[in-house]
């Protein structure tokens, strides 16, 4: 098997020696070069996974008092992949040492106790990640252990791309014409434990979130057996595969969503995204026609990897502060609005559906996640993107750091795309797909009996309507909290000053520059202005 540029080991561990494989990403046993290195040789092998108590930290967006940094869908999927990974590691006479507490505090315990000469995990591009490592690189040195860290979470290795200053991303990654299901057949047992408090994959409640009834958790199950079950599903249906196309699709479809839903398997490594680039790459070979990147299937999971490598490679990727990719805008710091949007209260309908969504599954189509991401910052609300995407850091079951912050850079249009003037309707976007707002009464039921006409802009409807459908607006449903035309058109007079300024100062705007920039537009509102700008909204 051949992978991409790997970290080699800094010594040769003497064979038959302990190993320990440190799970973190990578939840899986398919394509995982750290667990078959680690099980290479080795008299006894350790694979563990820390809990690390930083998810657990008081929710940074506030969410709500005593909320958790992660939500809770994300921490059942994680221990549903937990459970998973120690079923299929028990499969193969090993089992899955879980432990909790400060990452490095545990690990050093563990390297010591357990006499280990080996240290494998999987490369990871996050900052939080690179600084836990730097630690546990010195002290594994320092103690003449061998380590191991090679990249398995995406396609390519970002560093080489960077290196390669992505002239050649073009070309095919070097290891698929390999197979990269694992012919791993046994590990070595779990040797002597001693003193260190291993313990079984823990429960959402000894975590402290409270649970909640089966049918309102998210539809989707942690763990590598579901995420190659839901991977084959998908692969089935070939000609859905070769002539996949985004954006085309629907974003309201939950029954049966548009897209495969892998990304949640992808975000823990449940499923090598390396796999699925060889499932696709089988599929188009055996189709006449299939469509191609960046609109193809295989052109999303690019599309990860190019986000991946961009974070790897920019300084404060995740603010807008010292960001050199990021446009500097004067964003307003207004909880209110901040708060109606997070939780479904902006009175648009297609706007709370999808945060309903979000709330109650974790997961939305891309395009749904456009929607909301552009009416919070440049389409209506002028809120910062790093407000939003805190939100969606902490209920989104596929939060993904790299991707969530591109994304959000790219919808507030700080990054990657600027068409500002293109703004996505909060009324007649979601009609286009789902005139009869299935959609909407599913995730709003309050909602449920508004006939058609008025799903989309309930505010309308007489108030006869609204007795009949037992909602009154302004009382079981909140009126709209702006009003879309004037706000969408307010959001483009501030972005052209904004990219004009930008552009005049080369990007080195300070924090008084964005001060005045704000106070100026809130004073001097001429309504001239906005005729030079192209008014096109994406119906
Ligand atoms: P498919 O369409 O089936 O694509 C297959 C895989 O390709 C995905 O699982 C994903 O890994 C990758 N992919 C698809 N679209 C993108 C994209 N635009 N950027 C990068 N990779 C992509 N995706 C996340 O995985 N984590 C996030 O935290 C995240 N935050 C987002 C925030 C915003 C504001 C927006 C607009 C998008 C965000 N996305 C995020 C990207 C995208 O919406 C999801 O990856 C996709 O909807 C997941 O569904 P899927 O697995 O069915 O995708």
């Amino acid at each position: 098997m051949r992978f991409p540029a790997i970290s080699h080991p800094t010594t040769m561990a003497p064979s038959g020696s302990n190993s320990l494989i440190w799970f973190r990403k990578g939840l899986r046993i398919h394509d995982n070069p750290a667990l078959e290195y680690a099980a290479k040789g080795s008299t006894a092998l350790y694979p563990v996974f820390v809990i690390d108590p930083r998810y657990m930290e008081p929710d940074p967006s506030a969410f709500s008092p005593g909320s958790n940094r992660a939500g809770l869908n994300r921490i059942r999927f994680l221990l549903e992949s937990l459970a998973d990974l120690d079923l299929n590691l028990k499969k193969l006479g090993s089992r899955l040492l879980v432990l909790k507490g400060e990452p490095t505090d545990i690990l050093f315990r563990c390297l010591s106790e357990w006499s280990i000469k080996r240290l494998c995990f999987e490369f990871d591009t996050e900052p939080y990640y690179q600084s836990l490592d730097d630690k546990v690189r010195k002290y594994a040195t320092a103690a003449g252990i061998e380590i191991y860290s090679p990249v398995s979470h995406t396609l390519f290795n970002p560093a080489d791309i960077i290196e390669k200053s992505f002239v050649k991303l073009a070309g095919e990654p070097s290891w698929t014409s390999s197979t990269l299901v694992s012919d791993l057949n046994r590990l070595p047992s779990v040797g002597n434990v001693g003193n260190c408090p291993i313990i079984e994959v823990p429960s959402i409640k000894e975590l402290g979130y409270e649970d909640t009834p089966e049918d309102e958790n998210t539809p989707f199950k942690g763990g590598e057996s579901e995420g190659l079950r839901r991977l084959k599903a998908s692969m089935e249906n070939k000609e859905w595969v070769a002539n996949f196309e985004k954006p085309k699709g629907d974003p309201s479809s939950f029954i049966k969503p548009a897209t495969t839903v892998l990304s949640p398997y992808l975000k823990f490594g449940c499923l090598s995204s390396r796999y699925f680039y060889q499932c696709i790459q089988e599929v188009q070979r055996n189709c006449k026609k299939h469509t191609s990147p960046p609109v193809s299937l295989l052109g999303q999971l690019l599309w990860r990897d190019f986000f991946y490598t961009v974070a790897f490679g920019t300084p404060n990727f995740d603010q807008m502060k010292d960001n050199k990719i990021c446009k500097q805008i004067p964003w307003k710091n207004d909880d209110e609005l901040l708060a109606a949007w997070r939780d479904a209260r902006t009175g648009f309908p297609w706007i709370d559906s999808i945060m309903m969504q979000l709330r109650k599954w974790g997961w939305m189509h891309h395009l749904a996640r456009h929607c909301v991401a552009c009416f919070l910052t440049r389409g209506d609300l002028f809120v910062h993107w790093e407000k939003g995407r805190d939100v969606f850091e902490r209920l989104l079951i596929d939060s993904d750091w790299a991707i969530n912050n591109a994304n959000w850079m790219w919808l507030s249009c700080s990054s990657f795309f600027y068409q500002y003037n293109r703004i996505y309707s909060p009324i007649s976007f979601g009609k286009k797909y789902d005139p009869n707002g299935n959609y909407i009464r599913h995730f709003l039921p309050i909602l449920k009996d508004m006939p058609k006409e008025y799903i989309y802009e309930p505010w309308t409807a007489p108030m006869s309507i609204q007795v009949k459908a037992k909602c009154i607006i302004g009382k079981d449903y909140p009126k709209p909290v702006v009003d879309h035309n004037l706000a969408s058109k307010e959001c483009k007079e501030i972005l052209y000053e904004a990219y004009e300024l930008n552009k005049r100062l080369k990007g080195n705007l300070s924090g008084e520059d964005l001060k005045n920039l704000r106070n100026k537009h809130e004073e001097d509102k001429r309504p001239s202005k906005s005729k030079r700008l192209k008014q096109t909204t994406i119906d």
